[in-house]
């Protein structure tokens, strides 16, 4: 008789496992940018770019969440093993913070990223780490952190970890404290501020991202 061995590889061997989740859904679909834009449609638009280029000559296993409706159930069951569980945002400001002079919601008061732990998480730990390496690498490549750090802080839901990196916890933030693998949740820039929407439009600022995202899974 004839026995098929299956033999079970750890990951390192597989290649790293990433999961891109698709901040908000067409319905939910977030922020609304300087020029009316869904903050959904610049979620979407980010992680296929990075699924293409991390993708392409690379060990990197990269998933997306489909695009279309899906629950929060459905989004943190897809952590489950992942290496890494990464949301995609774009973030706006305070309502008071916002002018709608022009039409469409606008502030100049806050630029740049932003990153999101939370300690619910069950690999909190990790996801700091992980969160530390990409800000790091962000910043390595001309990224700068939100500016307006001391404001996010009047928001109680959340703590500032290093406003240096841009970090900061929120605990309650569904998708990271369910999520079955390390977890973070990425604001790519303040799509408010029409300085920052243009930026985050740009090929090269996608690339920035996907070069800073594979250099922090890569440190394993
Ligand atoms: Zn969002």
């Amino acid at each position: 008789m004839k026995f098929i061995m299956i033999l079970l590889l750890p990951n390192f061997a597989l290649g790293f496992n990433l999961f891109l989740d698709i901040g908000h859904t067409p319905s939910a679909y977030g922020a609304i940018s300087s020029t009316c834009k869904k903050e959904y449609s610049y979620n979407v638009d980010l992680a296929l770019s990075l699924k293409t280029i991390l993708t392409a000559n690379s060990d990197i296993h990269v998933a997306t969440r489909d695009v279309g409706e899906s629950t929060f159930n459905e989004r943190y069951l897809q952590s489950s093993g992942q290496d890494l569980f990464v949301s995609l945002h774009h973030d706006s400001v305070q309502q008071t913070d916002l002018s709608h002079s022009h039409g469409c919601p606008t502030a100049g008061c806050a630029s740049g990223f932003s990153i999101f732990v939370s300690k619910k998480n069950p690999y909190y730990k990790q996801s700091l780490i992980y969160a530390k390496r990409f800000a790091n690498q962000l910043i390595k490549n001309g990224l700068k952190p939100i500016s307006n750090h001391l404001k996010q802080t009047h928001k109680k839901d959340r703590e500032v970890i290093d406003p240096f990196l841009g970090i900061f916890d929120m605990d309650d933030l569904k998708v990271l404290k369910h999520a079955k693998s390390p977890a973070f949740l990425f604001e790519a820039g303040v799509i408010v501020n029409p300085l920052d929407e243009n930026r985050v439009k740009s090929e090269y600022f996608k690339k920035i991202i996907a070069k800073s995202l594979k250099k922090c899974v890569q440190e394993n």
